[in-house]
């Protein structure tokens, strides 16, 4: 086993690499870009290395780089973890080169399944099932649509480069052959550099399940089950499962069987998957399955196979790399129970999944696994961390294992419900929905399942009054009230809430809320909102799950729905009162964070002086009016209620300006 090996890979997944490879002794060292500098992996690692500017071609790209990192530090070989390096053979060839080792397959391996066309070809000889199309050299637009035509509409064209989903078009109908061929050659140029495509049918009720394989350097190679990925937007995966269900005996023995042959053809050693299509239109069927792709790396969702194989994959890579044989034969690998992975992301479903980024103000997963079900959180950030726009917007894989698919599924949607994310848009909301849908939940999947159901899975009731009468008691200045992660129950009964009654501005989409809050006799709050969002006054606050305050917002969970208010800043009647008295006070306790403007300085309307934190929130000061600024709060400085934070030099009378 190697001594120290280097992590060429950031987020979750290198934290998972760390994570084994401290199980085995073996010490770690991580790089990172300026982005990273204070990242999970780097923190986790023994040592860390700086390789560079956040854009991935400026770090995580550099081969040259991350070479010279594991030569400095003394690592003997080099984990790529998925995406970035992981199946550049160039890079494989630069790691050998300088005599270290490459955790993963040789550069030959990775060099025959690059690129889909030649893969094909390949696996065709093999007498591996492949999709039917054309996958020829040309590539002139005349003989690719009549290769269409050949193949029988729908058709799919293909960068052969592709990866990622990108670079990839269903097309219809021939007379839409001409633009999608250069749409789908157009985005494989500018994600790939390579814009020659290929052409395949079209499955129909497609399924998307691939098997795991592994080799050693020792000619052998083991499958372990397959997992379905069929759940799926804009080709790309999202929740997985294994083992797929409805998997039939019959399919099962040609999948694995011909995936094994696939590993075989090419002499493959670690970890690898060969994706399948399957149509499904009737049933899963041993003859109606069709070769994708082989992914030569380990792949996002390996964690349902480890949790239906009892296995560790990241060990059987550094072991088998490290020179030793597969850890388990063929027999000796079996399946228990069902596994289903949810990746949590910070995008928006309801806007066509776009990408968000955001500073992670608040999140928390569940402490324990739920009933009759284990549990793996694999993530690579924490509470506070942000998600920048250089990487992928991954937060989190949420994997549950239980005896059978119900159980798995339950266990999956009590997990999401109790997960809380607050400073950036996620996707949990739209993974319970897909939790909850009855295809879904009955195991009735196929690609399009998202798409035919994508208004149902991504829309989100309004906040009940009891969630906005929440937002507005966190938002109404209670300022020394046990805020963020403590459940309402504490609130009863609280007695120092020193104003009789309080207005609370908040703003939920484009809706202005506002609501009046004051403390009952019996030390309970009362929360009286405008109509239309509620007639009643008064809310049980106790039954709020939880809260998180974070600049500028409140964002109230209810089950795996965040419901994000902005506050509409309680700080603005600062600006009002000083308008009349030449002085800025602060109108609740608060912390004085940041200072921007000193004695004797003119500033401008609009301009910073300080930033007050308040109930966990971060509010700018600014100036009212044009002025001098004769006195200012000290950073540091905690105020209170009232307290003078700014005072302005007595401004010229306007007779006196006329005269200058
Ligand atoms: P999987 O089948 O495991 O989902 P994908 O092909 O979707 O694999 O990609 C896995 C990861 O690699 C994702 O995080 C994706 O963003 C990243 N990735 C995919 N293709 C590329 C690429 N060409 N360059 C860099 N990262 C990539
Ligand atoms: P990538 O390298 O981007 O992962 P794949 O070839 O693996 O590309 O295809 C990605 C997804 O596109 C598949 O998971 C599947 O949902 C869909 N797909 C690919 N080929 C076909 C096909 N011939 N028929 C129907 N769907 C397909
Ligand atoms: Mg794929």
């Amino acid at each position: 086993m190697f001594g120290k090996i280097l992590i060429a890979n950031r987020g979750e997944i290198a934290c998972r690499v760390i994570r084994t490879a401290r199980k085995l002794g073996v010490r770690t060292v991580a790089v990172y870009s300026d982005a990273d500098a204070t990242s999970l992996h780097v923190e986790m690692a023994d040592e860390a290395v700086h390789i560079g500017a956040s854009p991935v071609g400026e770090s995580y790209l550099r081969g040259d780089r991350i070479v010279a990192a594991a030569l400095a530090t003394g690592a003997q070989a080099i984990h790529p973890g998925y995406g970035f390096l992981s199946e550049n053979p160039d890079f494989v060839d630069q790691v050998e080169a300088a005599g270290l080792t490459f955790i993963g397959p040789s550069a030959a391996s990775i060099r025959a399944m690059g690129l889909k066309d030649a893969a094909k070809r390949l696996m065709e000889e093999a007498g591996v099932p492949v999709v039917p199309g054309y996958h020829g050299e040309a590539q002139e637009i005349v003989l690719l649509a009549s290769k269409a035509r050949e193949i029988g509409y729908p058709v799919l064209i293909k960068a052969r480069a592709g990866g990622g989903g990108k670079g990839m078009r269903r097309v219809e109908h021939p007379d839409e052959f001409s633009e999608a061929l250069s749409g789908a050659r157009r985005e494989a140029k500018a994600a790939f550099g390579d814009d020659r495509v290929l052409v395949e049918k079209y499955v129909d009720k497609p399924r998307h399940i691939e098997v795991q394989v592994f080799g050693d350097n020792f000619g052998n190679a083991v499958h372990l089950y397959e997992r379905d990925c069929s759940a799926q937007r804009r080709h790309q995966k999202v929740i997985e499962e294994a083992p797929a269900p409805g998997m039939t005996e019959a399919l099962r023995k040609a999948m694995t069987e011909a995936a094994v042959k696939a590993a075989k053809a090419i002499g493959y050693s670690g970890a690898g998957t060969v994706e399948f299509i399957v149509d499904a239109s009737q049933g899963l069927k041993a003859d109606r399955f069709w070769f994708m792709e082989m992914n030569t790396r380990l792949q996002v969702e390996h964690p349902v196979t480890e949790m239906v194989t009892g296995t560790d994959l990241v060990e059987w890579q550094l072991k088998v790399a490290s020179g030793e044989k597969l850890p388990k034969t063929q027999s000796e690998i079996t399946l228990d129970g069902h596994a289903f992975e949810a990746r949590i992301y910070a995008e928006d479903a309801a806007k066509g999944f776009l990408p968000a980024t955001g500073t992670l103000h608040h999140l928390k997963f569940p402490d324990a696994a739920p009933e009759g079900a284990t549990m793996r959180i694999e993530t690579g950030v924490r509470a506070g961390d942000a998600i920048s726009p250089y990487y992928d917007p991954m937060i989190a894989k949420l994997v549950v294992h239980a005896k059978d698919r119900p159980t798995a599924l339950k266990a999956l949607g009590a997990a999401l419900s109790r997960t809380e994310i607050a400073g950036s848009t996620v996707n949990t909301a739209f993974l319970a929905a897909l939790v909850a849908d009855p295809d879904f939940s009955a195991g009735d999947v196929d690609t399009g399942l998202i798409a035919r159901h994508q208004p149902a899975l991504t829309e989100v009731a309004p906040p009940s009054g009891g969630t906005i009468a929440a937002a507005a008691l966190a938002a109404s200045g209670a300022g020394a009230l046990p805020l963020s992660n403590e459940p309402w129950s504490s609130l009863a009964g609280y007695a120092h809430f020193h104003s009789v009654a309080r207005r609370s501005r908040l703003k939920f989409g484009e809706d202005d809320i506002v609501a009046r809050v004051s403390m009952r006799p019996d030390g309970r709050f009362q929360v009286a909102l405008d109509a239309p969002y509620d007639s009643t006054n008064s809310h049980d606050l106790r039954a709020v799950p939880g809260l998180a305050l974070w600049p500028g917002h409140v964002t109230v969970f209810e089950g795996a729905v965040g419901y994000t208010f902005t506050v509409t800043d309680p700080l603005a009647r600062a600006d009002e009162a000083a308008g009349a008295t030449g002085s800025l006070r602060a109108p609740m306790p608060g912390l004085v964070k940041l200072v921007r403007a000193a004695r004797g300085d003119a500033v401008t309307k609009g301009q910073p002086l300080l930033i007050l934190e308040a109930m966990k929130m971060e509010h700018t000061i600014a100036a009212p009016h044009d002025g001098v600024i004769a006195e200012i709060a000290a950073e540091g400085a905690q105020v209170t209620d009232g307290t003078v934070l700014v005072r302005f030099v007595e401004e010229p009378s306007a007779s006196t300006a006329a005269a200058n």
